[in-house]
Protein backbone atom coordinates (compact mmCIF):
# COMPACT_ATOMS: atom_id res chain seq x y z
CA UNK A 1 0.00 0.00 0.00
CA UNK A 2 1.12 3.30 -0.55
CA UNK A 3 1.71 6.05 1.93
CA UNK A 4 -0.98 8.28 0.59
CA UNK A 5 -3.44 5.46 0.79
CA UNK A 6 -3.05 5.18 4.99
CA UNK A 7 -3.47 8.55 6.46
CA UNK A 8 -7.22 9.99 7.58
CA UNK A 9 -8.61 12.65 5.36
CA UNK A 10 -9.10 15.67 6.75
CA UNK A 11 -12.56 17.63 5.82
CA UNK A 12 -15.56 19.65 6.05
CA UNK A 13 -18.95 19.72 6.23
CA UNK A 14 -21.97 21.37 7.20
CA UNK A 15 -23.66 19.53 9.87
CA UNK A 16 -26.96 19.84 12.59
CA UNK A 17 -26.10 19.31 16.25
CA UNK A 18 -29.66 19.15 17.43
CA UNK A 19 -33.08 18.77 15.61
CA UNK A 20 -33.79 22.58 15.58
CA UNK A 21 -31.52 22.19 12.41
CA UNK A 22 -29.11 24.65 12.56
CA UNK A 23 -26.12 24.21 10.29
CA UNK A 24 -22.54 25.15 10.92
CA UNK A 25 -19.49 24.16 9.47
CA UNK A 26 -17.54 20.96 10.66
CA UNK A 27 -14.36 19.70 10.68
CA UNK A 28 -14.37 15.70 10.52
CA UNK A 29 -11.99 12.94 8.73
CA UNK A 30 -13.00 10.38 6.31
CA UNK A 31 -11.13 7.30 6.52
CA UNK A 32 -7.96 6.83 5.08
CA UNK A 33 -8.32 5.59 1.10
CA UNK A 34 -7.85 1.51 1.55
CA UNK A 35 -7.01 -0.46 -1.71
CA UNK A 36 -10.49 -0.56 -3.39
CA UNK A 37 -11.48 2.63 -1.66
CA UNK A 38 -12.01 6.22 -4.42
CA UNK A 39 -11.80 9.74 -2.40
CA UNK A 40 -13.67 11.66 -4.39
CA UNK A 41 -14.23 15.93 -3.94
CA UNK A 42 -17.77 16.46 -4.18
CA UNK A 43 -19.08 19.35 -6.00
CA UNK A 44 -23.10 19.01 -5.58
CA UNK A 45 -24.89 17.62 -3.34
CA UNK A 46 -28.79 17.43 -3.57
CA UNK A 47 -31.04 18.68 -0.55
CA UNK A 48 -33.58 15.70 -0.04
CA UNK A 49 -36.97 15.82 1.79
CA UNK A 50 -35.64 12.71 3.33
CA UNK A 51 -32.26 14.68 4.67
CA UNK A 52 -35.11 17.31 6.53
CA UNK A 53 -37.14 14.55 8.35
CA UNK A 54 -33.97 13.32 9.29
CA UNK A 55 -32.58 16.41 10.25
CA UNK A 56 -35.00 17.68 12.47
CA UNK A 57 -35.71 13.52 13.79
CA UNK A 58 -38.90 13.89 12.53
CA UNK A 59 -39.14 9.92 11.48
CA UNK A 60 -38.24 9.20 15.77
CA UNK A 61 -38.51 6.22 16.43
CA UNK A 62 -38.55 4.25 13.38
CA UNK A 63 -35.46 6.14 12.05
CA UNK A 64 -32.88 7.53 15.31
CA UNK A 65 -30.97 10.55 14.37
CA UNK A 66 -27.79 10.96 15.50
CA UNK A 67 -25.89 14.30 16.05
CA UNK A 68 -23.56 15.68 14.66
CA UNK A 69 -25.30 15.27 11.35
CA UNK A 70 -24.00 15.76 8.27
CA UNK A 71 -26.73 14.75 5.62
CA UNK A 72 -26.81 14.42 1.59
CA UNK A 73 -26.86 11.43 -0.85
CA UNK A 74 -27.64 13.09 -3.59
CA UNK A 75 -23.68 13.53 -3.98
CA UNK A 76 -21.38 13.56 -7.76
CA UNK A 77 -18.05 14.89 -7.44
CA UNK A 78 -14.76 14.22 -9.02
CA UNK A 79 -12.60 11.33 -7.81
CA UNK A 80 -9.08 12.57 -6.63
CA UNK A 81 -7.51 9.61 -4.86
CA UNK A 82 -8.26 6.07 -5.94
CA UNK A 83 -6.62 2.88 -3.88
CA UNK A 84 -4.17 0.35 -5.13
CA UNK A 85 -6.88 -2.21 -6.31
CA UNK A 86 -9.41 -0.23 -7.62
CA UNK A 87 -10.18 -1.30 -11.46
CA UNK A 88 -13.60 1.10 -12.05
CA UNK A 89 -12.49 4.46 -11.90
CA UNK A 90 -9.19 6.84 -12.63
CA UNK A 91 -8.24 10.35 -11.21
CA UNK A 92 -10.37 13.25 -12.58
CA UNK A 93 -13.62 10.88 -13.42
CA UNK A 94 -16.78 11.62 -12.18
CA UNK A 95 -18.80 9.75 -9.47
CA UNK A 96 -21.40 9.65 -7.59
CA UNK A 97 -23.09 8.52 -4.62
CA UNK A 98 -26.36 7.52 -3.73
CA UNK A 99 -28.19 6.72 -0.60
CA UNK A 100 -26.00 3.58 1.02
CA UNK A 101 -22.52 3.35 1.00
CA UNK A 102 -22.17 -0.55 1.76
CA UNK A 103 -23.99 -3.51 2.62
CA UNK A 104 -23.01 -7.18 3.98
CA UNK A 105 -22.27 -8.32 0.35
CA UNK A 106 -23.40 -11.99 1.26
CA UNK A 107 -27.18 -12.26 1.93
CA UNK A 108 -29.34 -12.82 -1.10
CA UNK A 109 -30.74 -9.09 -1.98
CA UNK A 110 -26.79 -8.20 -2.05
CA UNK A 111 -25.97 -11.02 -4.16
CA UNK A 112 -28.32 -9.87 -7.17
CA UNK A 113 -27.78 -6.00 -6.84
CA UNK A 114 -30.63 -4.73 -5.26
CA UNK A 115 -28.28 -3.96 -1.93
CA UNK A 116 -30.93 -1.57 -0.62
CA UNK A 117 -32.89 -4.60 0.66
CA UNK A 118 -29.70 -6.04 2.19
CA UNK A 119 -31.52 -8.42 4.69
CA UNK A 120 -28.56 -7.07 7.22
CA UNK A 121 -29.46 -3.66 6.66
CA UNK A 122 -26.97 -1.59 4.31
CA UNK A 123 -25.16 1.53 5.54
CA UNK A 124 -26.78 4.52 4.62
CA UNK A 125 -24.17 7.18 3.59
CA UNK A 126 -25.18 9.45 6.54
CA UNK A 127 -26.82 9.11 10.19
CA UNK A 128 -25.72 5.56 10.15
CA UNK A 129 -22.96 4.01 11.10
CA UNK A 130 -20.42 1.77 8.48
CA UNK A 131 -21.06 -1.99 8.26
CA UNK A 132 -18.91 -1.93 11.93
CA UNK A 133 -21.91 -0.46 13.49
CA UNK A 134 -19.56 1.76 15.15
CA UNK A 135 -18.02 4.09 12.41
CA UNK A 136 -20.88 7.05 12.06
CA UNK A 137 -21.33 8.23 8.41
CA UNK A 138 -21.66 11.44 7.25
CA UNK A 139 -23.14 12.43 3.51
CA UNK A 140 -22.72 14.90 1.04
CA UNK A 141 -22.72 18.35 2.59
CA UNK A 142 -18.84 18.38 2.60
CA UNK A 143 -15.80 18.73 0.68
CA UNK A 144 -14.92 15.01 0.75
CA UNK A 145 -16.48 11.30 0.84
CA UNK A 146 -14.33 8.42 1.06
CA UNK A 147 -15.96 4.96 -0.33
CA UNK A 148 -15.56 1.56 -1.70
CA UNK A 149 -15.83 2.52 -5.13
CA UNK A 150 -18.48 -1.22 -5.75
CA UNK A 151 -20.53 1.31 -4.18
CA UNK A 152 -20.05 4.71 -6.11
CA UNK A 153 -21.58 5.15 -9.63
CA UNK A 154 -20.27 6.45 -12.90
CA UNK A 155 -21.40 9.60 -14.36
CA UNK A 156 -20.67 10.44 -17.74
CA UNK A 157 -18.68 14.06 -17.83
CA UNK A 158 -20.97 17.24 -18.37
CA UNK A 159 -20.31 21.00 -18.29
CA UNK A 160 -22.81 21.34 -15.54
CA UNK A 161 -23.10 18.72 -13.07
CA UNK A 162 -25.45 19.92 -10.57
CA UNK A 163 -28.87 18.53 -11.73
CA UNK A 164 -27.34 15.06 -12.03
CA UNK A 165 -26.80 15.06 -8.27
CA UNK A 166 -30.71 14.60 -7.71
CA UNK A 167 -30.50 11.49 -10.02
CA UNK A 168 -28.77 9.40 -7.47
CA UNK A 169 -32.19 9.38 -4.90
CA UNK A 170 -35.20 11.50 -6.86
CA UNK A 171 -34.03 10.10 -10.15
CA UNK A 172 -33.52 6.29 -9.06
CA UNK A 173 -36.58 6.41 -6.94
CA UNK A 174 -39.00 6.96 -10.04
CA UNK A 175 -36.66 5.35 -12.61
CA UNK A 176 -36.74 1.88 -10.56
CA UNK A 177 -40.42 1.20 -10.51
CA UNK A 178 -41.31 2.58 -14.48
CA UNK A 179 -38.66 0.18 -15.37
CA UNK A 180 -40.15 -3.22 -13.29
CA UNK A 181 -43.29 -2.54 -14.47
CA UNK A 182 -42.21 -1.91 -18.38
CA UNK A 183 -43.13 1.96 -19.09
CA UNK A 184 -42.82 2.57 -22.21
CA UNK A 185 -44.01 3.51 -25.68
CA UNK A 186 -48.11 2.59 -25.81
CA UNK A 187 -48.21 2.99 -22.09
CA UNK A 188 -50.33 5.45 -20.74
CA UNK A 189 -48.75 7.10 -17.33
CA UNK A 190 -50.16 8.86 -15.12
CA UNK A 191 -47.46 10.48 -12.19
CA UNK A 192 -48.75 11.91 -9.16
CA UNK A 193 -47.48 15.12 -7.65
CA UNK A 194 -44.93 16.77 -8.94
CA UNK A 195 -42.23 17.75 -6.40
CA UNK A 196 -38.58 16.71 -6.23
CA UNK A 197 -39.93 12.71 -7.22
CA UNK A 198 -42.40 13.68 -9.50
CA UNK A 199 -40.62 15.94 -12.08
CA UNK A 200 -37.81 13.14 -12.67
CA UNK A 201 -40.85 10.61 -13.08
CA UNK A 202 -42.50 12.93 -15.86
CA UNK A 203 -39.07 13.42 -17.29
CA UNK A 204 -37.81 9.63 -17.13
CA UNK A 205 -41.29 7.98 -18.10
CA UNK A 206 -41.56 10.30 -21.27
CA UNK A 207 -38.01 9.86 -22.16
CA UNK A 208 -38.98 5.94 -22.11
CA UNK A 209 -41.58 6.91 -24.84
CA UNK A 210 -44.81 6.61 -22.57
CA UNK A 211 -48.10 9.07 -22.38
CA UNK A 212 -47.59 10.90 -19.56
CA UNK A 213 -49.94 12.84 -17.69
CA UNK A 214 -49.52 14.57 -14.41
CA UNK A 215 -51.80 14.50 -11.95
CA UNK A 216 -51.59 17.24 -9.37
CA UNK A 217 -54.18 19.67 -7.15
CA UNK A 218 -52.83 23.02 -8.40
CA UNK A 219 -53.73 24.36 -11.79
CA UNK A 220 -50.82 26.76 -11.73
CA UNK A 221 -47.88 23.64 -12.52
CA UNK A 222 -50.10 22.70 -16.15
CA UNK A 223 -47.08 25.27 -17.69
CA UNK A 224 -44.59 23.36 -15.69
CA UNK A 225 -45.71 19.88 -16.29
CA UNK A 226 -45.78 20.15 -20.30
CA UNK A 227 -42.14 21.76 -20.04
CA UNK A 228 -41.14 18.75 -18.29
CA UNK A 229 -42.36 16.59 -20.92
CA UNK A 230 -45.76 15.73 -19.85
CA UNK A 231 -48.47 15.53 -22.72
CA UNK A 232 -51.35 15.76 -20.07
CA UNK A 233 -52.70 18.09 -17.18
CA UNK A 234 -55.14 16.42 -14.51
CA UNK A 235 -56.50 18.55 -11.99
CA UNK A 236 -57.71 15.69 -9.08
CA UNK A 237 -60.02 18.47 -7.06
CA UNK A 238 -62.07 18.32 -9.86
CA UNK A 239 -64.47 15.47 -9.49
CA UNK A 240 -65.81 15.99 -13.41
CA UNK A 241 -62.09 15.38 -14.88
CA UNK A 242 -61.06 12.44 -12.34
CA UNK A 243 -64.59 10.64 -13.05
CA UNK A 244 -64.08 11.06 -17.14
CA UNK A 245 -60.48 9.88 -16.51
CA UNK A 246 -61.47 6.63 -14.48
CA UNK A 247 -59.93 3.61 -15.60
CA UNK A 248 -57.64 4.77 -18.24
CA UNK A 249 -54.57 4.39 -17.19
CA UNK A 250 -51.95 1.69 -17.35
CA UNK A 251 -49.26 2.86 -14.74
CA UNK A 252 -49.49 5.28 -12.16
CA UNK A 253 -46.40 6.33 -10.01
CA UNK A 254 -47.07 8.21 -6.52
CA UNK A 255 -44.85 10.50 -5.33
CA UNK A 256 -47.16 12.42 -2.70
CA UNK A 257 -46.22 12.26 0.56
CA UNK A 258 -49.35 14.10 2.14
CA UNK A 259 -52.20 11.97 3.21
CA UNK A 260 -54.46 11.32 0.51
CA UNK A 261 -57.25 8.72 -0.89
CA UNK A 262 -55.44 5.31 -2.97
CA UNK A 263 -58.51 4.48 -4.04
CA UNK A 264 -59.52 7.25 -5.90
CA UNK A 265 -56.35 7.11 -7.51
CA UNK A 266 -56.57 2.98 -8.04
CA UNK A 267 -59.83 4.20 -9.82
CA UNK A 268 -58.23 5.84 -12.57
CA UNK A 269 -56.22 2.42 -13.60
CA UNK A 270 -57.70 0.38 -16.30
CA UNK A 271 -57.42 -3.53 -16.72
CA UNK A 272 -54.34 -4.80 -14.81
CA UNK A 273 -53.57 -1.28 -14.29
CA UNK A 274 -51.01 -1.09 -11.84
CA UNK A 275 -49.91 1.86 -8.95
CA UNK A 276 -46.61 2.13 -7.53
CA UNK A 277 -46.08 4.28 -4.08
CA UNK A 278 -42.90 6.04 -3.59
CA UNK A 279 -44.44 8.89 -1.56
CA UNK A 280 -44.71 8.35 2.61
CA UNK A 281 -47.56 9.81 3.56
CA UNK A 282 -47.13 10.04 7.23
CA UNK A 283 -50.46 8.38 8.12
CA UNK A 284 -51.77 4.92 7.18
CA UNK A 285 -53.71 5.45 4.67
CA UNK A 286 -57.44 2.70 4.02
CA UNK A 287 -57.53 0.49 1.34
CA UNK A 288 -61.27 -0.87 0.12
CA UNK A 289 -60.18 -3.85 -1.35
CA UNK A 290 -62.87 -2.93 -4.31
CA UNK A 291 -59.98 -0.48 -5.46
CA UNK A 292 -58.34 -3.61 -6.48
CA UNK A 293 -60.08 -6.56 -7.14
CA UNK A 294 -62.13 -5.17 -10.21
CA UNK A 295 -60.32 -4.56 -12.63
CA UNK A 296 -57.32 -7.09 -11.39
CA UNK A 297 -55.11 -4.58 -9.75
CA UNK A 298 -51.55 -4.35 -8.30
CA UNK A 299 -51.08 -1.68 -5.80
CA UNK A 300 -47.16 -1.88 -5.24
CA UNK A 301 -43.89 0.12 -3.30
CA UNK A 302 -40.45 0.57 -4.55
CA UNK A 303 -37.57 1.66 -2.61
CA UNK A 304 -34.90 3.49 -4.67
CA UNK A 305 -32.81 0.75 -6.81
CA UNK A 306 -29.50 -1.35 -6.18
CA UNK A 307 -25.96 -0.29 -7.63
CA UNK A 308 -26.46 -1.86 -10.87
CA UNK A 309 -29.86 -0.46 -11.96
CA UNK A 310 -28.38 2.70 -10.19
CA UNK A 311 -25.84 3.08 -12.84
CA UNK A 312 -28.36 1.79 -15.48
CA UNK A 313 -30.36 4.89 -14.65
CA UNK A 314 -27.30 7.47 -14.98
CA UNK A 315 -26.29 5.99 -18.17
CA UNK A 316 -30.09 6.32 -19.39
CA UNK A 317 -29.86 9.65 -18.54
CA UNK A 318 -26.69 10.78 -20.16
CA UNK A 319 -28.26 9.02 -23.29
CA UNK A 320 -31.14 11.04 -23.15
CA UNK A 321 -30.01 14.10 -21.60
CA UNK A 322 -32.15 13.98 -18.49
CA UNK A 323 -31.01 15.94 -15.20
CA UNK A 324 -33.24 17.32 -12.89
CA UNK A 325 -34.35 20.77 -12.66
CA UNK A 326 -32.51 22.88 -9.86
CA UNK A 327 -31.72 25.52 -8.14
CA UNK A 328 -28.04 26.03 -6.67
CA UNK A 329 -27.31 27.23 -3.33
CA UNK A 330 -24.66 27.87 -0.67
CA UNK A 331 -24.04 25.91 2.62
CA UNK A 332 -25.25 29.14 4.35
CA UNK A 333 -28.92 28.69 2.84
CA UNK A 334 -29.53 25.40 3.91
CA UNK A 335 -32.50 26.19 6.21
CA UNK A 336 -34.09 28.47 4.08
CA UNK A 337 -33.60 25.91 1.44
CA UNK A 338 -35.19 23.37 3.55
CA UNK A 339 -38.48 25.61 4.93
CA UNK A 340 -38.98 26.04 1.25
CA UNK A 341 -38.77 22.36 -0.12
CA UNK A 342 -41.29 21.86 2.65
CA UNK A 343 -43.64 24.60 1.38
CA UNK A 344 -42.68 22.98 -2.25
CA UNK A 345 -41.50 26.09 -3.02
CA UNK A 346 -38.72 24.78 -5.24
CA UNK A 347 -38.13 23.65 -8.70
CA UNK A 348 -37.81 20.91 -8.16
CA UNK A 349 -34.27 20.39 -6.04
CA UNK A 350 -32.11 22.73 -4.09
CA UNK A 351 -28.26 21.56 -4.89
CA UNK A 352 -25.67 22.68 -2.45
CA UNK A 353 -22.14 24.24 -4.00
CA UNK A 354 -19.96 21.99 -2.57
CA UNK A 355 -17.19 22.67 -5.02
CA UNK A 356 -16.79 26.42 -4.25
CA UNK A 357 -17.98 25.97 -0.21
ZN1 LIG B 1 -33.36 10.89 -0.90
ZN1 LIG C 1 -26.74 -7.98 2.33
Amino acid sequence: MQAAESKPIATRGFATHDKNAKFAPFEFERRAVGPHDILIDIEYAGICHSDIHQARAEWEPMVPSTYPMVPGHEIVGRVSQVGSEVTKFSEGDIAGIGCFIDSCRECTPCEIGVEQYCVKGSAQTYNSTEMDRKTPTYGGYSKHYVIDEKYALKVQSRDDLSGVAPLLCAGITTYSPLRRWNVGPGKKVAVAGLGGLGHMGVKLAAAMGAEVTVLSTSPSKEKDATALGAHHFLITKDPDAMKAAAGSFDFLLDTISAVHDYNAYLNLLGLNGVMVVVGVPTEAIPLNAFSLIGGNKVLAGSLIGGIPETQEMLDFCAEHNVVSDVEIITPDRIEEAYDRTVKSDVRYRFVIDMKNA
